[in-house]
């Protein structure tokens, strides 16, 4: 008789698909019980927290507005950037619409943190393409940090960062998730350590946390265990999937308010902006992110052992502990890499019939390809995968806005894969 565990872990699979992938998903379905408990469970006890913060702050219907003009006094404004900080154990946030991306954000926190001689030290080795830009890596990127006299230098990897830090090293970047690289994500844990060993070698030194990736999967954020400046997008986790784009800089109050100054004008800070678009789902897509987060681990630690049941390499491996919700499968073939993706698109509510093509995109120096099929474009709580064009041919699965959407979407790409001939 089946247990009622193995019963809480039944998810309804796409009719139609061969007997081999129908197998190996029931078994990952069965073996990723605990995993997947576990997660639910972390997803209730952060939603009971999120609920103690809008409460906290007497979040009340006036507050779930527009504002529009200077956007002077916007209750709403404030108090979700006050949510957000309690959420975080941060000093302060700044929780914007106006925050056009992830990388955006972490510009802030980096222009915040740095002045003019100073060094910024990376220390957990080549940091995401996207953040290339910033720090001036790219030759001649208009406004980059470098432009405005800071240097970078890249340790490596978290190890050896605290000997890597230099007589000018002001700032250290340290990146949460793994990008596009074959390593391990850096848990909130192994964080707080790697901020104590920085501090060990240079009490001053400002940390900031690259958090894209990592909010509400572990019980707590960098900023709890010592990080002066986190960063993040809400079209990732904290947006909950419904958040329709924006971006937020969270920690030491100082520091936040410099972030403020570089997103409006130094002397506004962050009295000013105006919502344009309501607050109303930018608090509601917080108050279901720990869940929506939980069922994008559930599908990502699914994906872990379904695609390593069938035969591929993956990391992290199942039963490894998530600082993130990203799952790297290695592919090994750009062909491969394409089919994947198209199974992904093909799993999507929106443009399904499209074929994902690699394309060049800002920021990026490598050729990607870009799953996506998502309600806000770029979206990647909901359910994505991308991979940059390039050896090892790894790709990057993420997101799903429910567990079965997640499932669905990992069955699809197998589905793809098995049909074109890439199945080990
Ligand atoms: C997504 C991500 C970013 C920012 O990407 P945007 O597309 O600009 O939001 C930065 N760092 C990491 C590790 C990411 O995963």
């Amino acid at each position: 008789m089946a247990s009622m565990e193995a019963q809480s872990t039944r998810v309804f699979l796409p009719p139609g698909i061969s007997p081999r992938l129908a197998a190996a998903a029931e078994e990952a379905l069965a073996q990723v019980a605990p995993q997947w408990e576990a997660a639910a469970r972390r997803g209730e006890e952060l939603q009971w927290r999120v609920l103690a913060c809008l409460q906290e702050q007497r979040l009340g219907e006036a507050d779930l507005g527009a504002g529009v003009g200077y956007g002077y006094g916007d209750s709403g404004r404030a108090k979700l950037d006050r949510a957000m900080a309690r959420l975080f154990g941060a000093e302060a946030a700044l929780v914007r619409q106006s925050v056009v991306s992830g990388t955006h954000a972490v510009a802030l926190a980096l222009f915040a943190a740095l002045r003019p001689g100073d060094e910024l030290l990376v220390a957990t080795g080549e940091p995401y393409p996207s953040l290339a830009g910033i720090l001036g890596l790219r030759h001649g990127t208009p406004g980059s940090l470098a432009e405005w006299g800071v240097s970078c230098r890249v340790a490596d990897g978290p190890e050896r960062a605290a000997a890597a830090v230099g007589p000018r090293t002001k700032a250290v970047l340290i990146q949460r998730s793994r990008g596009y690289a074959w390593r391990s994500s850096l848990g909130v844990g192994a964080i707080g350590e790697l901020i104590g060993r920085l501090r060990a070698a240079r009490p001053e030194l400002r940390t900031v946390v690259d958090n894209c990736y990592g909010e509400l999967v572990e019980e707590l954020e960098p900023t709890a265990v010592g990080a002066d400046l986190i960063a993040g997008s809400l079209i990732k986790n904290p947006g909950g999937g419904l958040a329709p784009g924006g971006g937020y800089v969270a920690g030491r109050a100082e520091l936040v308010e410099r972030a403020a100054a570089r997103l409006t004008a130094p002397g506004l800070g962050s009295q000013i902006g105006p919502a344009l678009s309501p607050h109303r789902i930018f608090f509601q897509g917080l108050f279901l992110a720990p869940q929506v987060v939980a069922a994008a681990v559930q599908g990502a630690v699914f994906a872990a052992r379904f695609f390593e049941l069938l035969g591929f390499e993956t990391l992290p491996g199942w039963e490894e502990p998530r600082t993130d919700i990203v799952q790297a499968v290695r592919l090994g073939s750009a062909e491969a890499v394409l089919a994947f993706c198209r199974g992904v698109q093909l799993s999507a509510p929106v443009d399904a019939h499209a074929v994902p093509e690699p394309g060049d995109l800002p920021g990026y120096s490598q050729p990607v390809v870009m799953a996506g099929g998502t309600f806000v474009q770029g979206a990647s709580l909901e359910l994505s995968a991308d991979a940059p064009l390039a050896p090892p041919y790894v790709v990057y699965l993420q997101g799903g806005l429910t567990r079965s959407h997640a499932v669905w979407g990992a069955v699809g790409a197998a589905r793809e894969l098995e049909r074109r001939g890439f199945l080990p």
